[in-house]
């Protein structure tokens, strides 16, 4: 990285629970409001980049024409807010189109608040509720979505591209294939980037040659303030604003994603095919499509590994030369041991928690936090935690480490 770039923590896909005392994501956290993001993602979790995904609904404009009026948040020349602490807020909606019949959830990010309006003006006739987040636009197809994006100077990504219900891969056979089987060779090469999601990492999604064009994001898709930054990217821009993140993706001069951060795909909640059924998740290699012990195929939520191994043209990944490292993480949270009072504890002694992951030194959070913890952070560096895969909805856990391999694997 030459002198003139700076590596910036982001985790572009985070929502909001509630803005003027009302619900904007109805499935999220109460907690997780836009004063929340501002006083916890830098200092709590070390991000320096949040992409607001429910930006466009009606009560989160109105808090930050407000925050802007009172100078909490202000514009930057280049796109995006900066807080007083420096936390610079992306501009963005989640939408839902309807391709083939199946919701497909796409991630759209303006430069600044003219756009940020000028969005929600050309969604309503096209929403049901323009309180809430992620509104289906049911007539709205993703070509003229796209051509939105290059007007306004936006991006459009597909979100979490792989899980079963409302990612792209479910819907679409192949991303380049002409409609109704893809989204065509006139739509496929303007995607900004893909989200890879929760289950999903960058060899798995590199077994799929189509996929070697586009930069790959892993963020958190957070619901609840600590959930932030689970998943995040670090990038090498020039300043922390929207038109340098644009750039990013884009991989123009030398900005590009340094290294994506990401859970260990095992641990996302839909990795494995899942039978609801019989309440059965599948242990076979992927492609599992059909149930082992009912063999029936209705009611089978498809595994994000199950689908990728489905699509995939190569049997091993193929990373083409601009994909960063995938760096696995395990969320502090979810190490067994580390309980809300210990993770405050480090936090308040050591730095934030994505420093805490990565670089802070295993003596100081063992004097911290006792050695079990110091031990566990360790395995998680090395990859040595012994996972349960997830499926169906269901997490996966953490369910060992190190020397407690052989009794519980
Ligand atoms: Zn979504
Ligand atoms: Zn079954």
């Amino acid at each position: 990285m030459s002198s003139a770039m700076t590596g910036f923590y982001a985790d572009l896909h985070v929502h909001i629970g509630q803005a003027g005392g009302r619900p904007v994501k109805i499935t999220a956290s109460s907690a997780l409001t836009l004063q929340g993001i501002l006083t916890t993602a830098r200092s709590q979790k070390g991000l320096d980049l949040v992409g607001l995904v429910d930006a466009v609904t009606t009560a989160v404009r109105r808090e930050l024409a407000e925050a802007l009026a009172a100078g909490t948040l202000r514009s930057l020349g280049g796109g995006g807010l900066a807080s007083r602490d420096g936390l610079v807020l992306l501009l963005g909606a989640e939408i839902e189109l309807v391709l083939r019949g199946r919701p497909v959830h796409f991630l759209v990010f303006v430069p600044s608040m003219v756009e940020l309006e000028a969005m929600a003006a050309r969604l309503e006739p096209y929403v049901k509720n323009p309180s809430l987040s992620t509104q289906q636009a049911r007539d709205l197809g993703v070509a003229e979505l796209v051509a939105w994006c290059e007007e306004w100077g936006a991006a459009c990504l597909p979100a979490h591209a792989f899980t079963p219900h409302r990612g792209l891969y479910g819907a679409m056979d192949q991303l380049a294939a002409e409609p109704p089987r893809g989204l065509g060779t006139a739509v496929a090469p303007r995607l900004a980037a893909l989200e890879l999601g929760l289950s999903a990492d960058s060899a798995m999604a590199d077994c799929c040659s189509e996929l070697h064009q586009l930069t790959f994001l892993s963020n958190s898709d957070a619901h609840s303030l600590p959930s932030m930054g689970r998943e995040c990217n670090e990038l090498a821009l020039r300043a922390a604003e929207w038109d340098e993140v644009r750039r990013c993706l884009q991989r123009t001069g030398e900005r590009q994603v340094l290294t994506n951060y990401g859970l260990d795909p095992v641990l996302g909640k839909y990795h494995r095919t899942f039978c609801a059924a019989c309440g059965v998740q599948a242990t076979d290699p992927p492609p599992v499509l059909r149930c082992s012990v009912c063999g029936q195929e209705r009611l089978m939520t498809l595994g994000v590994a199950d689908r990728l191994a489905q699509v995939a043209d190569r049997p091993f990944p193929e990373h083409p030369p601009h994909r960063p490292p995938y760096r696995k993480q395990v969320p502090l949270s979810m190490l067994p041991g580390v309980g809300t009072v210990t993770l405050r504890r480090l936090v308040e002694a050591l730095g934030p928690e994505l420093f805490i992951a990565h670089q802070a030194p295993l003596e100081r959070i063992a004097a911290v936090a006792g050695e079990r913890v110091g031990a566990v952070v360790d395995a998680m560096r090395r990859g040595t935690l012994v996972l349960q895969p997830g499926g169906g909805g269901r997490y996966g856990r953490v369910v060992g480490h190190g020397a407690a391999r052989d009794r519980v694997g």
